[in-house]
């Protein structure tokens, strides 16, 4: 039988996009005549037919003043001949999000709809954990399809992407609080001298990057405040980013999980191998990286294919990586309607997302039922990771583990 084709690499490290934009013409020196071939320059990675597979946006729900807004037109001049329909919010869509019968179009719905809509409510949160503020969002809602993501809980049946096309007042809101905060004075677990701002609460920056400039314009306005970084957890890697000149006021998160679990729960998602190829990349391309260990889902043989994780980072990440590394942990959290919608169109994540024998449930402030594993498990658990990292990855520091 004919072996089956492999798609080429879509990222190969150490391969770059070209810079932010092309040097100015020059005249050619001493009038000699310059016939050096013009060398060509690569299509920008969003318009490559794999960043296609992950967002062929076909239809665009969308408020009239996110239409008509400058982000608005710079996203749709990309998506010509692309159906809109105008709502009156970009937060309750009934055909949308009403329609039970989405569920099981649930991956298709975030492959091919958009949404555009205006933040209205500008508000930065304090957090403490993995970072010191929960910035507002340039978006809500993700292309992938993560079985365990928390952004659908209050969405209903579909979860495609939203972008707030009024970025300008998002990114002057940031900077005025961050100038609001002054320099950091004690260091803490989410930086030892600068303020944290997660940008990316509620969906992936990444991903947002292959339809518009928001993440950029967010990396952009953090190069150039001292006193605050930006901080983004990833399952994506888009090398348009690598491109973006963040000068080290920006650090991603690529979160990592073993591969087994990875195929099973984070569809759609680079694989694992490649997150962690990226990392030095990101890292010489002016990013902080770190890692997130998340979420860990307790399942026969968890703690092997952890250690094998842990194995693989320390075997492959070069030392200029680990120096700078640090990681989260974060416990697996799941969600009672979030279960349900998942039984539409995933089932066999459930088998292992829902284990009632080792979870309890706790109604959360908006009312959602949420499930955790026992404070007991909880606490077994996250002290045989700490013994795996001590033994697999010691340089790799614990921020926090919750
Ligand atoms: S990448 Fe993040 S936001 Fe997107 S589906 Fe997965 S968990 Fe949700």
């Amino acid at each position: 039988m004919e072996p089956t084709p492999r798609e080429p690499a879509p990222y190969e490290p150490g391969q770059r996009p070209p810079g932010p934009a092309a040097p100015p013409e020059q005249p050619a020196l001493f009038g000699w005549p310059d016939d050096d071939p013009v060398p060509s320059v690569p299509q920008p990675f969003r318009d490559s037919p794999r960043a296609r597979r992950m967002l062929d946006v076909q239809e665009v729900y969308a408020e009239r003043a996110a239409l008509d807004s400058p982000r608005g037109r710079q996203i749709m001049a990309r998506l010509p001949g692309v159906r809109v329909t105008e709502v009156e919010s970009h937060w309750r869509i009934p055909s949308l999000h009403g329609n039970d019968g989405n569920v099981s179009r649930w991956v298709r719905v975030k492959t091919e709809t958009l949404v555009l809509g205006v933040k209205h409510s500008l508000v930065t949160r304090p957090n403490g954990r993995s970072a010191d503020w929960i910035a507002p969002g340039p978006s809500n809602g993700c292309a992938m399809a993560c079985a365990y993501c928390y952004v659908p809980r209050r969405k209903g049946y579909a979860n495609p992407i939203t972008l707030f096309t009024n970025i300008e007042a998002i990114v002057s809101h940031v900077r005025r609080h961050v100038r609001a905060q002054g320099p950091k004075t004690t260091p803490n677990q989410c930086d030892a001298h600068s303020w944290v701002y997660d940008i990316g609460e509620n969906g992936d920056c990444s991903v947002d990057a292959l339809v518009c400039d928001n993440t950029a314009d967010l990396v952009a306005a953090f190069r150039a405040l001292p006193t605050a970084k930006a901080s983004f957890a990833t399952k994506f890697v888009n090398p348009d980013l690598l491109r973006l000149d963040p000068q080290g006021r920006t650090r991603v998160r690529f979160s990592l999980m073993p591969p087994d679990d990875a195929r099973l729960l984070d569809i759609r998602t680079s694989p694992v191998a490649e997150r962690i190829s990226a990392a030095a990349d990101f890292l010489d391309a002016g990013y902080e990286v770190h890692f997130n260990l998340s979420p860990v889902v307790l399942r026969p043989g968890w703690q092997r294919d952890w250690a094998e994780l842990l194995v693989h980072l320390d075997d492959v990440l070069p030392e200029r990586v680990k120096e700078q590394a640090a990681a989260e942990i974060i416990m697996l959290t799941h969600n009672e309607a979030l279960h349900e919608v998942n039984l539409g169109w995933h089932p066999r994540a459930e088998e292992v997302l829902w284990q009632p024998a080792a979870q309890e449930t706790k109604r959360s402030q908006n009312g959602a039922l949420n499930v955790r594993y026992t404070p007991q498990v909880k606490q077994q658990s996250l002290a045989r990771l700490r013994q795996l990292l001590t033994a697999h990855a010691p340089w790799l520091r614990i921020r926090y583990a919750f």
